[in-house]
């Protein structure tokens, strides 16, 4: 479900610096609207309301402020995943190694079991969905630790590259409130929208 006011937002502000990245610092990754993370926590709300989430999970530093405005409106708890750029394994410490897209390197992804338990239907919340690493590597995390992924929300998708449909072939169900189809130096266009 596309967020218009979401929408609007990125086209004001956000630059397409080529054909993959796209930046949006002035309100979602560096500056932060709390505003409008509001509204986003709202709409996640409103998508998996009926899905029975009993923890929001999100991965440092990004996806922090959309996750915790979700949380917030759902009343569950939010657990951060660490990373960490070498491995470093610590006792009650579960970690995976996920390739970043913005830095094109590895890093260790890093949780502590006591913050998931078994059961536990999480919601996995984040700024952006590109190639679906960071999702995969939190996927394997959460399953490792004996709970279920219920859903996975993304404020921005960009889905001319593989990372939503990879985790829908996978069985897993993706809402992203901006999905780009495609995007060019200063030119971005939405799914749905004519060429
Ligand atoms: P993926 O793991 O799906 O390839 O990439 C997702 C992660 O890379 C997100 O957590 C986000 O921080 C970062 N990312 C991916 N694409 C972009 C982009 O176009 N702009 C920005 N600012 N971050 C991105």
């Amino acid at each position: 479900m596309q967020m218009k006011l979401l929408e609007d937002r990125i086209r004001a502000e956000g630059r397409a610096m080529d054909e993959r990245v796209l930046l949006v610092d002035s309100f979602l990754n560096h500056q932060v609207d709390t505003e409008l993370m509001l509204e986003i926590g709202r709409e996640f709300k409103r998508l998996f309301a009926d899905s029975g989430i009993t923890r929001i999970v999100t991965v440092e530093s990004s996806g922090i402020a959309p996750a915790a405005m979700t949380a917030l409106e759902m009343g569950l708890p939010l657990v951060i995943m660490k990373k960490y750029p070498s491995p470093r394994n610590q006792e009650g410490t579960l970690e995976t190694e996920v390739f970043s897209f913005t830095k094109n390197s590895p890093y260790m992804l890093t949780i502590k079991t006591k913050y998931i338990t078994p059961g536990d239907r999480i919601l996995l919340i984040d700024d952006f969905l590109a190639n679906g690493e960071a999702a995969f590597g939190c996927i394997r995390l959460v399953e490792e630790a004996g709970a279920q992924i219920a859903g996975i929300g993304t404020v921005i998708c960009k889905s001319f590259q593989p990372g939503k449909k990879k985790l829908e072939e996978a069985g897993y169900r993706v809402e992203a409130l901006a999905d780009v189809a495609y995007m060019a130096k200063d030119v971005i266009r939405y799914v749905g929208e004519a060429e």
